[in-house]
């Protein structure tokens, strides 16, 4: 195939990937390729030079004393059967084995995911709701900073040009004595398998001993130009018995709480009754213990 790009570099380490990012504006990191050779291919991105990051070591999962750190180029399949992962935030081993069909997930990047910042990301309301930071480095050194803010709009982060996502890092909680973890991901298509999502959405949840929900996160993708939180929402349920009465009152503020737009694939209306039967679901579950 032939894409609009005059050279592809393939640096050995993350020093030398930085120093050619630093020195060529037009120069753009590629790593599984399956969102940016398409959007060069049709024109959708430009890159003068593309810069191969496989070989720089931005891969595998580690657990720390501070949490979870998975690599930046750490693959969907790879997070999917992790066990850390699915035992601590099953929501984004959820999402990751969701993320397009298993060939797409052997390429197919935790860093790429985030970096494409499309709105229907589907990783991205799992590491939300994990309350996921971002280690960002640059030629000058490293910073972290939450998740949330690397998300400027559709296709845009507040990334520059030679900076990379290095790892994304998740912090862990002792659920402790007679606490409760509930967590999960769902996502809604024209069909089960192989779909952007028309609206994605990620919970968790800590029960208490007395039956008050302790901590509430909840986070939609494919509503709004960024991959959103529904705050209102869970400002409303945290610290709260959770009843028929409060789920009502749930299902109609998150449905203000995070404004679904119209576009191509559904209009506000769909997702707005879309965003209302995820939560009722995943309140059901939490309700069900
Ligand atoms: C058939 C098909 C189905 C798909 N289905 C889904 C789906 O169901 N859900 C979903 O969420 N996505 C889906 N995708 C999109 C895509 O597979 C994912 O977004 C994937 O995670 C992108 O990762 P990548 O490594 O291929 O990124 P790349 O294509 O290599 O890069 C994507 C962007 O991120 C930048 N980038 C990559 N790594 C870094 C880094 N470490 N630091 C800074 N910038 C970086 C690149 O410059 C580029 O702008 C699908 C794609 C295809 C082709």
């Amino acid at each position: 195939m032939d894409l609009p790009v005059q050279d592809v570099l393939r640096p050995r380490s993350l020093r030398e990937a930085l120093r050619v990012l630093a020195d060529h504006p037009g120069a753009r990191p590629v790593a599984g390729g399956t969102d940016l050779v398409v959007q060069l291919r049709d024109g959708r991105r430009q890159a003068e030079l593309l810069v191969d990051l496989s070989r720089v070591g931005l891969d595998g999962i580690t657990e720390t004393d501070r949490g979870i750190a998975i690599g930046a180029g750490t693959t969907m399949d790879v997070i999917a059967t992790h066990r850390a992962v699915r035992t601590h935030f099953p929501a984004l081993a959820t999402a990751a084995s969701q993320v397009g069909a298993w060939p797409i997930q052997c390429r197919a990047t935790l860093g790429g995911n985030l970096a494409n910042a499309s709105p229907a990301a589907d990783t991205a309301p799992a590491l939300l709701v994990a309350g996921a930071a971002v280690t960002v480095a640059s030629a000058r050194g490293q910073s972290q900073l939450p998740l949330e803010e690397l998300f400027v709009g559709p296709g845009r982060t507040s990334l520059r040009s030679n900076e990379l996502i290095v790892s994304v890092l998740l912090p862990v909680s002792r659920t402790g004595a007679g606490r409760r973890l509930v967590e999960r991901f769902v996502k809604v298509g024209p069909r089960r398998e192989q779909i952007i999502s028309v609206v994605c959405m990620a919970g968790r949840v800590v029960v208490a001993a007395d039956g008050r929900l302790e901590l509430v996160r909840l986070a939609f993708g494919s509503v709004a130009p960024t991959p959103v939180r529904a705050r209102a929402t869970e400002r409303l349920l945290e610290r709260r018995v959770l009843d028929d009465r409060l789920r009502q009152e749930a299902l109609g503020v998150v449905q203000e709480d995070v404004k679904p737009i119209d576009d191509v694939r559904a209009p506000a209306s769909y997702r707005r009754l879309a965003v209302a039967t995820l939560l009722d679901r995943f309140l059901a579950e939490v309700a069900r213990g």
